[in-house]
């Protein structure tokens, strides 16, 4: 993740929002100090490169942990004295109500840093010891990703915007919560003409705001998935991104969407690309439908890659090698990398994530393997002999070989797989 640009000399200016300006609550003690505190905790968030920031109450202190690159951190706590000024003082910030303290809340800061425009979705929870406090930061950045950046292999890479820049069909993304979907889906979006294309997307959350010309609609108890797509259908689109497929109705929809001449994008939580066949089967989609307008699956997931900063060639001891299937005896001589901490990387040795990816793209053998519902395993070894389909631990494997990742984070991510009926 990048950091604030600073300007020569001064750091950049941080300062949160309010939306109701003019509240000036007195909230007693020392306000001051509090609003110093929050400005410092998400300032240094943002300066690490953090997604989510934790505040959690514990007996005595206020524990702030931050996520970066996925993995949870300890950064610091407050004293008890504090933390009720603190909790008023985002709570405030987030359009919430300060006094209520039995009650889940949910709210949106607004923040500038520097020349950046950022928000955050807080959550407040009572819990054991006062109130938990999350917050995901949200950086409108966040939506120009680039497809070319996420990591795909060039192969993946190219069949992958064919079928996105094809007119219609179903495309679909894969993987665990955390595995870079959206990401993914919006790198894809930006792929496409906005401007002379009608896109529209239907999400939960909306994580990132498009550009212009993207219609972004936030599900809600009322505007549900399956509500939205059927509104959007009247509304003259030729791209509908929907954020994840999680119901037989919005799949059904989706489908029909697809086969009416419009491009469907969406997300499912299944394994692997082919698992995915099977899933929307399960969900009720007719297998010949489903092979008529299914143009490509991708499935992927995250791995922290190496600080280039403190990366050193070692030798992976031999059961590392073998718990994600690597023969030690016929890597001999092959270089292997890790980070060994520095201050750079907080000493975890990681700086950033890459995706692992593997691509199935739709052909007319796989549509008739499909509409005769042929087997996972037929499918597998269809793709595997036929397509030379390569696999997500394959592609693990050559980001090892690379010296971008290591043997254990490509072990923990093909493992990050999902409990049945997940
Ligand atoms: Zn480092």
């Amino acid at each position: 993740m990048s950091q604030a640009p600073t300007r020569t000399g001064a750091p950049p200016q941080f300062r949160i929002i309010l939306r109701e300006s003019g509240v000036a609550r007195e909230m007693g003690g020392d306000l001051t100090e509090a609003v110093t505190a929050v400005d410092f905790l998400m300032r240094k968030a943002l300066d690490l490169g953090a997604s989510d920031v934790h505040l959690q109450p514990e007996r005595g202190r206020l524990l702030v942990r931050y996520r970066i690159d996925g993995i949870m951190h300890d950064v610091g706590q407050y004293s008890a004295e504090i933390v009720p000024n603190i909790l008023a003082r985002l709570k405030l910030s987030a359009g919430m109500h300060i006094d209520e303290r039995r009650e889940p809340q949910d709210g949106r800061v607004d923040m500038e840093y520097g020349t950046r425009k950022l928000s955050a979705r807080m959550s407040v929870m009572p819990m054991l010891n006062g109130e938990k406090i999350v917050m995901r930061i949200l950086d409108p950045m966040g939506a120009r990703v680039e497809l070319e950046k996420l990591g795909m292999p060039p192969d993946v890479l190219q069949k992958w915007r064919t079928i996105v820049l094809g007119s219609y069909g179903l495309i679909l993304v894969t993987g665990p919560t955390g595995s870079g979907k959206t990401s993914t889906l919006y790198a894809s979006i930006n792929q496409l003409d906005a401007v002379r294309k009608n896109i529209v997307s239907v999400e939960d959350p909306v994580e990132y705001e498009f550009p212009d010309h993207i219609t972004q609609v936030q599900v809600s108890e009322k505007l549900t998935f399956p509500r939205v797509m059927r509104s959007f259908l009247r509304q003259d689109p030729d791209v509908m991104l929907v954020g994840e497929m999680r119901d037989p109705e919005s799949l059904q929809i989706g489908i029909q969407a697809s086969l009416t001449g419009h491009l469907v994008m969406t997300s499912l939580h299944t394994n692997n690309a082919i698992e995915t066949i099977g899933r929307m089967m399960d969900m009720g989609g007719e297998p010949y439908i489903i092979a008529s307008t299914m143009q490509g699956i991708m499935a992927q997931r995250l791995v922290r890659t190496i600080c280039t900063n403190c990366k050193v060639q070692y030798l992976p001891p031999a059961d590392e090698l073998i718990e994600i299937g690597l023969d030690p005896a016929r890597m001999e001589g092959r270089p292997f990398y890790k980070g060994n901490g520095c201050d750079i990387c907080r000493q975890t040795g990681y700086k950033g994530r890459v995706g692992i990816f593997e691509i199935l793209v739709s052909t007319p053998d796989l549509r008739e393997l499909i509409a005769r519902r042929a087997s996972v395993g037929q499918i597998q070894e269809y793709c595997k002999a036929k397509e030379g389909m390569r696999s997500m631990l394959d592609d693990g494997y050559d980001k090892i070989f690379r010296g971008i990742t290591t043997c254990r984070e490509v072990f923990n991510a093909v493992n990050s797989s999902l409990s049945s009926g997940g």
